[in-house]
């Protein structure tokens, strides 16, 4: 009887002390959320900023109306769209034109550089892309205004590169002309650059940097295109959460080919071409690359503060609750591709005639790589998962691109952009994050450490469907506030 009441008291005492152990672990890891997103840097010493928002609004509404379409071969650009675009930059923004150097590289990519007071300060740079997806010709009759229509009705401008990414572009060019208006000199160099081919994974930002490179430029920092402020779109996250990328995952896609007899439908072989490429593609599906929580974590732990109870503990107790989490997170798509390398059958393709076997079945699998992972990596576990040596793969050299190196989260850089968000979104938790998709900031970093990818919009669950979608659009008091957000991250980062 007392050697059981003995065990109970110490299965009691074991369970309290386990129970005491998560709940201090998970104090210290929200605390340390709450010190790392609480530091506060003053606001630049700027004037005022005031914008005629509607002019603002026109500008992007004449952008949108220049068909700027990039396509996979750069002979189909039409490069008098191009041309027509950067004119009318002239005409938008006289005063950055009479202060900073444009260059033209690339074919159609910009180059603009407004010397800083103090020449030896690395500059600072802001880019994104001129250039804008088609319109899908199927869908044109669900567009409520056509999509390079520049509409400006019910409060929106409406069309291709609204939200990806004209207003960007405009919005810095925007930002600078004001600054410029308004007397600012920056300390560092600040440089602005526009790909022309983002959305075909083109040339333009290598040739960007390259050139940066060549001049044996090195970049204090760079923002462009990527994270966004979401509102309920993060599961397990309440409220206004901005992410910041700081890094991308890379990208593989991996032809397979199988080869076989072939011959006459009426006496298969037991295995035949098609057969022997489902199952490796089968087997690739059911054996996922294993899921790494440690590129999610700074994300879960900065919006530490939204997230639920029961995240917060989990994510503070990952000895413990591991299991749980992977399972939780590998539940939703968005949440399992960010934490593991994603495999997706794309393509596949065999056989003419349903009474001959292919003597030749083949498949591309495309995979986006984890940061920490590499291509290397990812083709040893294709390797061992098919197991199978009649299914020949390589690699689509073009298109590999390895994970990017992640930036930093603690630099004063980060902190100056993270607090540009917070004076213009207050109340909003800001974290970093891995992009899932591919950005043209991946170009820069031979020549930058401080690679960030951030647009300063809310982007609403049912506005991603928009992004190369129908009804493109961003709202006038959006595009005035990502104005503004330019105007004063410009400053912090320039300020002598
Ligand atoms: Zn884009």
């Amino acid at each position: 009887m007392t050697s059981s009441l003995t065990i109970i008291i110490i299965a009691v005492a074991v369970l309290l002390f386990l129970l005491a152990f998560i709940l201090i672990r998970t104090m210290l890891y929200t605390s340390r959320a709450a010190s790392a997103i609480g530091i506060e840097l003053p606001a630049p010493e700027v004037p005022e900023f005031e914008l005629d928002v509607m002019e603002a609004a026109r500008h992007l509404s004449e952008a949108v109306q220049v068909q700027t379409i990039s396509h996979e071969d750069p002979a189909d650009d039409n490069k008098e769209y191009f041309e027509l675009l950067q004119k009318e930059f002239e005409i938008m923004y006289p005063l950055v034109h009479q202060t900073m150097h444009k260059e033209i590289v690339g074919g159609s990519s910009l180059i603009y550089t407004w010397a800083g007071s103090n020449p030896d300060l690395d500059p600072v740079l802001f880019t994104s892309h001129q250039d804008v997806v088609p319109a899908d010709p199927d869908t044109l009759d669900q567009w409520t205004y056509p999509p390079f229509s520049g509409e400006i009705a019910d409060g929106f401008i409406w069309g291709r590169g609204t939200l990806d990414i004209k207003s960007q572009v405009l919005a810095v060019f925007e930002a600078a002309e004001k600054l410029i208006g308004n007397g600012y000199q920056p300390g560092r160099t600040v440089i602005l650059a526009f790909g022309h081919d983002e959305e075909v994974v083109g040339e333009g930002a290598k040739m960007i940097a390259g050139t940066l490179q060549e001049r044996g430029i090195h970049l204090e920092a760079l923002i462009d295109e990527g994270g966004s402020i979401y509102d309920g779109t993060i599961p397990g996250v309440s409220g206004l959460a901005a992410t910041i990328g700081v890094g991308e995952k890379g990208f593989l896609s991996l032809k397979f080919k199988v080869e076989s007899e072939g011959g006459h439908s009426s006496t298969p072989a037991h295995e035949t071409a098609i057969g022997i490429l489902s199952r490796a593609i089968t087997r690739l599906e059911a054996n996922p690359l294993p899921a790494n929580l440690s590129s999610a974590r700074p994300m879960f732990q900065g919006l530490a503060p939204a997230s639920s109870v029961w995240m917060q503990v989990a994510f503070a107790n990952l000895w413990l609750f591991r299991p749980f989490m992977v399972k939780r997170l590998s539940a939703n798509t968005e949440t399992d591709a960010a934490i593991r390398t994603t495999t997706a059958p794309t393509i596949i393709h065999s056989g003419v005639k349903d009474n001959i076997l292919p003597a030749k079945a083949e498949a591309t699998v495309n995979f986006r790589i984890l940061t920490g992972s590499t291509i290397a990596e990812t083709c040893e576990h294709v390797r061992k998962v098919i197991h199978d040596d009649r299914v020949h793969f390589e690699a689509i050299q073009r298109s590999a691109k390895e994970p990017s190196p992640v930036s930093p989260s603690n630099s004063l850089t980060y902190h100056h952009l993270s607090a540009a968000i917070t004076d213009l979104f207050p109340g909003t938790l800001v974290a970093p994050y891995i992009c899932l998709g591919g950005t043209d900031a991946r170009n820069y970093y031979p020549i930058c450490d401080q690679v960030y990818r951030f647009t300063p919009i809310i982007t609403l669950p049912e506005d991603l469907t928009r992004v190369h979608g129908v009804n493109e659009r961003i709202s006038i008091d959006a595009l005035h506030t990502m104005i503004h957000f330019f105007y004063q991250l410009i400053a912090r980062w320039s300020q002598p």
